[in-house]
């Protein structure tokens, strides 16, 4: 069907569909559209845009205040919190707002190594991380700290000895996904946690947690983590507000100074209508999660069936990868290209992360993939 080029050109991300129609003009004919880019951000559930607008026109005191305004704010916040941790399997005290997954990454990453330093200076990462974790290993770095991206197989596995085996004494910080953004490879979390320890029992464990979060079932707190980071927007909540799990008990150094919000490790006026949408679609998402995994796998499926039986369409993801991505090449025909086509079939997907807006994708670079 397509030229045979040998060069990776084409790479595309099916997350869960989401599709729905649209009326043209006369109202006789309907155009689908087919919403194929869910890993890169979801539609705002009305749930989460009710409870945003309910915090910002009844609830709108600053939860610092000591008035009732401040109260009824502070609860709202805390309801929230115990929402968001009832979803992540952890204590209401383990969760800290952010703005988002860049900033817990961020945080778990300078705040573990800046509270860790004097006890060693490796940190072990892997080299398909999200950019987010790998510029700020690469920061950490130039500060001197010595930074293992632990590559994954040409197969876009990642077992979890290969991880194991970068751990020395020396080694303060292990940070591993738990789904991989653009392949969908799912990583042993609770394994690597248990070969890592056996090898230094001081190690501190953070997990992007972001493609696996109300999408495969997990509560934190039995994943052997110290730290995990989750974002709102890839649930259906709104974009600018996440979280960081911080296990009781682990101390990590702030990024910001100025207040006293979220125990000093977050310092900043919350953001309570944000906070409030992110808790309706984490708790939304979490109860349609087994449902929409099994629609989501049968989809999967059938994708990938169809797509093996055309020629020169190569599938970049393992077998047994979260169902919710998948990733292809189309031999001959540059990724950009077939992006546009497939939008004028109002068909949406990705030609990579969108974090990285355009550049070669480090995931199949550390694939080995041209
Ligand atoms: N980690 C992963 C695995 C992601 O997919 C993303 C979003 N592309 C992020 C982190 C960053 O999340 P946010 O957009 O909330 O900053």
């Amino acid at each position: 069907m397509f030229e045979l080029g040998g060069h990776l050109v084409y790479n595309v991300f099916v997350y869960d569909t989401l599709f729905w129609q649209k009326s043209g003009i006369g109202g006789n004919y309907f155009f689908m559209e087919c919403y194929l880019d869910n890993g890169a951000t979801t539609a705002v559930s009305p749930s989460a845009v009710a409870a945003a607008k309910r915090a910002m026109e009844e609830v709108w005191g600053n939860p610092s205040s000591l008035h009732r305004r401040g109260i009824d704010a502070f609860l709202l916040l805390q309801q929230c919190r115990e929402t968001v941790a009832g979803v992540l399997g952890c204590d209401r005290e383990e969760v800290t707002f952010t703005s988002g997954a860049t900033e817990s990454n961020n945080l778990a990453l300078f705040g573990a190594a800046r509270a860790k330093k004097r006890r060693g200076n490796r940190i072990v990462t892997t080299a398909f991380e999200h950019s987010s974790v790998i510029a700020a290993a690469g920061k950490l770095e130039t500060e001197g700290f010595e930074v293992i991206f632990v590559p994954p197989e040409p197969d876009g596995t990642l077992p979890a000895e290969k991880i194991a085996q970068a751990v020395d004494e020396n080694t303060i910080l292990v940070s591993t996904m738990l789904v991989n953004n653009e392949l969908g490879t799912v990583l042993d979390i609770p394994k690597i946690g248990r070969l890592i320890r056996r090898k230094n029992k001081e190690v501190l464990f953070h997990c992007d947690g972001v493609q696996a979060f109300c999408k495969i079932p997990f509560k934190v707190s039995r994943l052997g983590v110290d730290l995990m980071s989750v974002s709102a927007h890839k649930i259906h909540g709104p974009k600018g507000v996440g979280a960081l799990y911080v296990k009781k008990g682990v101390r990590i150094q702030p990024l910001l100074y100025g207040g006293a919000q979220e125990k000093k490790l977050r310092p900043g006026t919350e953001g309570v209508p944000m906070i409030a949408a992110f808790a309706a679609a984490a708790q939304e998402s979490a109860q349609k999660m087994l449902p929409s995994q099994e629609k989501v796998a049968e989809l999967n499926r059938v994708l990938r069936e169809r797509l093996a039986a055309l020629d020169g369409v190569v599938l970049n993801s393992p077998a047994d990868a979260s169902p919710y991505i998948l990733n292809l090449s189309v031999l001959g025909i540059r990724s950009e290209i077939m992006l546009h086509a497939l939008e004028e079939q109002g068909i949406y997907v990705s030609s990579g992360s969108a974090c990285a807006k355009g550049e070669p994708s480090h995931v199949l670079s550390a694939m080995g993939m041209e």
